[in-house]
């Protein structure tokens, strides 16, 4: 009981995508699973298939408009494409729907839910999402950045809402900031959000000085070791008082090297470490709780040999 790794995601998750030679990409997926295949990791995940979120569930993140404003947008889209229109949407520059989308969204976040559910029941030890659309940069009322719904801030909320959690933090180690997990729990003392991102960089704008927050900027071309001191010196203090009852992972990869959507200088070595810190506090504090969902990552390759260092730490193996 409560041994396994568990790994969520649904074929739905591929079907979102946001037009030809959009860098997040159903392949990224297919990399994943790929390398999760070939490293013959896939044998010791307890695979699951999510079911969707409510909205209920959402709106513990999310404002009602934000989500109804979604839901509109993807049943235009399917009535304009009935209608001959154009297959995908925009909501901003960068992100778009397609008629997909919306069922992707509420699995993306169901999976996180889900997996919260898994695994304070203790039918699983911890658990990685492999879900899309990513969640991170989603504020409470705004799809930006590949983003729509915060799959992490909401699981985060349904902790302590519906499990009756007093504590609980989030780790975020994608390359970008935050942004919208920020929004969403800046001055809520029960969450610790834990990052570092290159700054300056996407997603620019003003950062919340809530004491909750403990948010690293660092420059382009910081390197793993760099890295690894901050977390040993910031973060982990930090986690050590806070001491959560179940920890959340944004889980983004394009701090690696190789992905040229940023300038840092990380590698499956630091991932590997980051995780196993993170599991460190998770087994002091939170009976090894933790969750966590893919975010960034777009260097296909890179991507993942990243997870399988990441899930390879988180179970054990
Ligand atoms: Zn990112």
């Amino acid at each position: 009981m409560g041994q396994a790794t568990g790994y969520f995601t649904h074929k739905q998750c591929w079907k979102h995508e946001m037009g030809a030679g959009h860098p997040e990409c159903p392949e990224r997926l297919d990399a994943i699973e790929d390398r999760l295949l070939i490293s013959g990791l896939d044998i010791a995940l307890e695979r699951r298939e999510p079911t969707p979120a409510s909205i209920a569930d959402l709106e513990l993140a999310h404002t009602r408009m934000h989500l109804a404003s979604l839901r509109g947008l993807s049943d235009q889209l399917r009535d304009d494409m009935a209608a001959g229109g154009p297959s995908h949407m925009h909501v901003d520059p960068d992100t778009a729907i397609n008629s997909h989308s919306w069922d992707a969204i509420l699995l993306a976040a169901g999976a996180a839910i889900d997996a919260t559910d898994a695994v304070m029941a203790g039918e699983l030890a911890n658990a990685f999402c492999a879900v899309r659309p990513p969640g991170h940069h989603a504020t409470r009322d705004k799809a930006m950045g590949f983003c729509f719904v915060n799959n992490v801030a909401v699981a985060a909320k349904y902790a302590l809402e519906r499990h009756g959690l007093q504590r609980v933090a989030i780790v975020d180690f994608d390359v970008h900031h935050g942004n919208g997990t920020e929004d969403i729990v800046a001055g809520d003392d029960r969450i610790l959000m834990c990052s570092f991102y290159q700054h300056p960089f996407y997603p620019l704008g003003e950062h919340s000085t809530a004491s909750n927050l403990c948010n690293l900027p660092v420059p382009a071309y910081t390197k793993g070791m760099a890295i690894r001191e901050l977390v040993d010196m910031v973060w982990l203090p930090r986690l050590e008082e806070h001491r959560p009852q179940m920890v959340f992972v944004s889980a983004g990869f394009d701090a690696h090297r190789e992905d040229d959507m940023a300038q840092m200088g990380l590698v499956e070595q630091d991932y590997v470490w980051i995780t196993e810190r993170i599991k460190e506090v998770a087994q002091r504090h939170a009976k090894g709780r933790i969750v966590s969902c893919l975010e960034g990552g777009y260097a296909l390759s890179a991507l993942g040999r990243s997870v399988e260092a990441h899930v390879r730490v988180l179970a054990g193996v």
